[in-house]
């Protein structure tokens, strides 16, 4: 791992977008009250939670070598990347703009969920074959968020629930129901929420993590099937699993 020599005035470039982002630069702050710590939001949100006492950023930066021009101008020591999994453009444009740069980057990725007993998942690689792994008729539950349920649409026979937080953009189809809401915390919500609209499957990303995690509870309690969408690859490169993991990893000095 390179850029391991002090560099504790330098700035930290956290990019964020996830919840987890922010309670790293929660702890981030804690631990050094007067580094500069800027988070970096992709800016798709119209009013996001962000924490205090930072430094935010909105808007894409151009590409890896706009991202690379970046962590010039702005004297960057270390990139964190602390985007979701499936944010896997922002991921690559990380990895190569910190080379570029000759700064050191550390991921953070949360362990992907696993199937346990009683759970009955089919697992697929892309939101195209979680279409095609629906049977004829089948109520979804899209759990997809918006920019996700194109592929679904061409599908005429089916009827599926779909939830998002911002409305979606085109419409959509007249048969589907929509449901702006984030999801619910507990299982026995969404389980409510699936037997409210006869449900017979769940479509998901894995997200992994807890935050929302209800839903893949809630099919297990309810024996419905799961199409479960794996994640993307991540860039190669130093991956820590949790927001404590990688504060310790920059106070360590093995990054940063
Ligand atoms: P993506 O496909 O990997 O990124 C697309 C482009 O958006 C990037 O090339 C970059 O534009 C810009 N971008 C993404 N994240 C950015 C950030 N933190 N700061 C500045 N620019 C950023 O990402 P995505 O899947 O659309 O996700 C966008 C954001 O939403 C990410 O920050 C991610 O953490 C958050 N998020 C994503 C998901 C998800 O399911 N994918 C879920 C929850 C939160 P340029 O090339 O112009 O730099």
């Amino acid at each position: 791992m390179r850029g391991s020599e002090a560099k504790g005035d330098t700035a930290i470039l956290v990019l964020g977008g996830t919840g987890e982002a922010n309670d790293l630069m929660r702890a981030l702050r804690e631990r050094w009250p007067r580094r500069r710590l800027i988070l970096s939001l992709a800016g798709r949100t119209t009013a996001p939670v962000v924490p205090d006492a930072v430094e935010i950023r909105s808007g894409g930066f151009g590409g890896a070598a706009g991202l690379a021009a970046f962590l010039a101008a702005e004297r960057i020591g270390l990139l964190l990347d602390a985007t979701h999994p499936f944010a896997a453009g922002i991921a690559r444009n990380a990895a190569k703009a910190a080379d570029q740069a000759n700064i050191a980057r550390l991921k953070l990725l949360r362990p992907p969920w696993q199937p346990g007993p009683g759970d009955r998942w089919v697992e697929v690689s892309c939101l195209g074959d979680a279409c095609d792994a629906l049977p004829p008729g089948a109520r979804p539950f899209l759990a997809l968020g918006r920019q996700h349920l194109q592929p679904f649409t061409r599908r005429l026979d089916l009827l599926p629930l779909a939830r998002m937080i911002e409305p979606p953009e085109p419409p959509l189809p007249d048969s589907w129901t929509l449901r702006l809401a984030r999801p619910a915390p507990d299982a026995a919500s969404e389980a409510q929420l699936m037997r409210t609209h006869g449900i017979t499957h769940l479509v998901t990303r894995n997200a992994g993590g807890s935050a929302s995690y209800a839903k893949v509870e809630a099919a297990r309690t309810l024996a419905l099937p799961v199409i479960m969408i794996a994640r993307p690859p991540a860039p190669d490169g130093p991956v820590v699993a949790t927001v404590d993991a990688m504060v310790e990893a920059v106070a360590g000095g093995s990054v940063g």
